[in-house]
């Protein structure tokens, strides 16, 4: 998608201070040379700057500009394009993000700028819980690879492992007090634990049917801890 020399060039704007007093305005001519295109600001007409980089507002006028649809949630994130998250970065840079767009922050300005900090908002929102997590950040990463995990591959899946899923759920269901289901609890995050891994290692091997089969098994499991979850709460 990106050329070596544009996500070189992305690194380097995404280490530039992102602050208002900070900000330092893009020429054109910098864009053009990453091959990034130069869209015009909505409100003053002047470039924007790169598309790519963190050009949330224009450079001349400081009015919040459209989200870039193109930007994938690695990017905008701040992270590399790779299922080893480094969590404590991401969760800075989705406070930093918040500190620049949360429609708290606009409520004295124009309406299109309020509708394009909602869009920001919802927008990295989306990109934090989906990286956050191994089971949603593995099935986007898939996703970016072209390969997608539909619902319902029941058939797709050993038989071995379906038993371990139905022995697991009858456990859950004739699990009486609290004590068990925390026990069936930590036997399914040991099992994502080992699975996470797995698929960190598939996907470091570029072997993207062995991420999905992973990831498939992480989702079995993901809907056992959905039942506990619901199992749990007192009546
Ligand atoms: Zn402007």
């Amino acid at each position: 998608m990106w050329s070596g020399r544009t996500r070189a060039l992305l690194r380097v704007w995404g280490l530039w201070p992102t602050g208002v007093l900070g900000r330092r305005p893009i020429s054109c001519n910098a864009a053009s040379l990453a091959g990034s295109n130069c869209p015009q600001c909505w409100n003053c007409g002047g470039p924007r700057g790169p598309i790519g980089g963190d050009g949330f507002f224009c450079p001349q006028c400081r009015a919040l500009q459209p989200p870039d649809s193109t930007r994938d949630h690695f990017s905008l994130m701040d992270c590399n394009r790779s299922f080893r998250v480094d969590t404590v970065k991401l969760q800075h840079r989705y406070q930093q993000l918040q500190r620049l767009v949360h429609p708290d922050f606009f409520s004295q300005r124009s309406q299109i700028e309020k509708d394009f900090s909602e869009k920001h908002s919802t927008l990295v929102n989306d990109a934090y819980k989906t990286l956050l997590a191994p089971l949603t950040r593995g099935v986007y990463l898939l996703k970016l690879h072209g390969v997608e995990i539909p619902q319902g591959t029941d058939c797709e899946m050993d038989r071995e492992f379906l038993m371990e899923i139905m022995d697991i759920n009858e456990k859950l269901a004739e699990a009486q007090n609290e004590a068990a289901m925390k026990e069936i609890e930590s036997i399914v995050r040991a099992k994502q634990k080992e699975l996470t891994d797995s698929v960190s290692r598939a996907f470091e091997q570029d072997d993207f049917e062995k991420a999905k089969e992973m990831l498939t098994k992480m989702r079995y499991f993901s809907n056992v801890e959905e039942k506990i979850k619901l199992k749990m709460i007192p009546l």
